[in-house]
């Protein structure tokens, strides 16, 4: 069984085909400045890459050259596009309206639109991938896996907020939580490594990339996390503040003469600790220039630890327990001074890494940071959020 997943941006198509059986990727690749000049597909097969430069004014024409691509007479990987038994969407946004993954149907595409609103930065071009994706393959089935299904578990008590009752009810806000995919896969990963039985675990998972956010999974399931309504709360970001006093919105706008927009456009983009730093969002290149005594970018990386460290700590009290931290994610799997800073002085929770093993490189594979005499056993699990949603979607074909 073929599954093709498909992630749309809003002018990028990313995509990787999977053979379920061994569950092997054999190819991937993107569309890279759809709808702006100069657009690009990028189609990497284990016989090398192939860059096709072509006009893609929209995401419908970038799914026909990547249909294209994929049954090449020379670099394509299949005879013909029937090959293909279903395609697995990333979405970022069930609006509470789906607890799990669902197949794609009319009246399902609908509620997408509905809920489209919730995630303006994501939704429309989610939206605009799925579509294309039905026109040049109708008959095939699709699956939509959304970022928010794996925190669709979460009490009320830990997704409400403290606001008028009707106005949740009415306009549906609340928590919702995202980079689920990605907090499901790793939590289950530690599971496995840890013995297998999801009941009594209590697993803090930290997804540390471009956008970062901690989640509390208790016997398998999310109780918590740190993102909320939108992608912009919890920890600080590359370039998002993470969790803020609201006030500050009113006063910046009358400081800097803002407009709403401009507030949440300026928190999404120039806070986090490429706002702190004033160096970088990258924190390659942030921990070298902390390293080379640049202050700026040594106060990001703290407050960054610190922002984390805090969300540990309450899922630990949220949960009752701590029985594993598992690190994942860009910076999660690779910057190991971001994880000592995390873990440092945080012996109280019996939490204590082994320096010499968290320095060591990521090799792809499933990585025990833990010291000797810890309560609580430090994983690093490189992320697959790729094969979640053709897990998932090769899930819903056997329903
Ligand atoms: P996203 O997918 O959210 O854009 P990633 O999970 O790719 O983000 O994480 C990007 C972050 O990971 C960057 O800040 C980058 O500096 C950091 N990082 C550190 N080391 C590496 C590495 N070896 N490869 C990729 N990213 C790295």
């Amino acid at each position: 069984m073929k599954i093709l997943v498909v992630n749309a941006g809003s002018s990028s198509l990313k995509y990787q085909l999977f053979d379920m059986d061994t569950e092997k990727v054999i190819v991937k690749g993107g569309c890279e400045r759809i709808g702006i000049r100069g657009s690009k597909l990028t189609h990497k097969t284990d016989k090398g890459e192939t860059d096709i430069e072509k006009d893609m004014p929209n995401h419908k024409v970038a799914m026909q050259l990547v249909l294209e691509a994929l049954v090449h007479p020379e670099y394509g990987v299949i005879k013909s596009m029937s090959e293909i038994d279903a395609v697995g969407h990333r979405v970022l946004h069930s609006g509470g309206d789906f607890d799990g993954s669902v197949l794609l149907t009319d009246e399902v595409l609908a509620i997408c639109k509905k809920n489209a609103e919730l995630g303006p930065l994501h939704m429309p071009a989610n939206i605009l991938g799925i579509e294309a994706c039905r026109e040049v393959m109708p008959d095939t089935p699709m699956g939509l896996v959304f970022d928010t299904a794996f925190h669709s578990t979460m009490p009320p008590h830990a997704y409400m907020y403290a606001i008028d009752y009707d106005d949740y009810k009415n306009y549906k806000i609340r928590k919702y939580g995202f980079h689920g995919t990605s907090h499901k896969y790793v939590s289950q990963e530690a599971i496995k490594y840890l013995g297998g039985k999801a009941e009594g675990t209590k697993i803090v998972t930290c997804h540390l990339g471009g956008g970062s956010s901690v989640s509390a999974v208790k016997d398998g399931k999310c109780a918590d996390t740190s993102m909320g309504f939108t992608p912009l709360a919890g920890v600080p970001m590359g370039t998002r503040s993470g969790d803020i006093d609201p006030a500050v919105l009113e006063f910046l706008a009358a400081k800097k003469n803002y407009s709403m927009l401009d507030c949440i456009n300026y928190l999404n983009k120039q806070c986090g600790v490429a706002g702190v730093s004033g160096v970088s969002s990258d924190f390659r290149d942030l921990t070298k220039a902390a390293a080379e005594g640049n202050e700026r970018a040594k106060l990001a990386l703290d407050l960054f630890a610190y922002g984390v460290k805090k969300y540990i700590g309450s899922y630990a009290a949220a949960m009752n327990g701590l029985d594993c931290l598992v690190f994942t994610a860009g910076i999660g799997e690779n910057t190991w001074q971001v994880r000592k800073a995390i873990c440092e002085d945080m012996d109280f929770f019996g939490i204590k890494i082994d320096d010499k093993r968290n320095e060591e490189k990521n090799n792809g594979a499933i990585r025990e940071i833990t010291a000797k005499g810890s309560k609580v056993r430090v994983l690093v699990i490189p992320t697959n959020e790729e094969l979640v949603i053709a897990r998932e979607t090769k899930e819903l074909l056997g329903k």
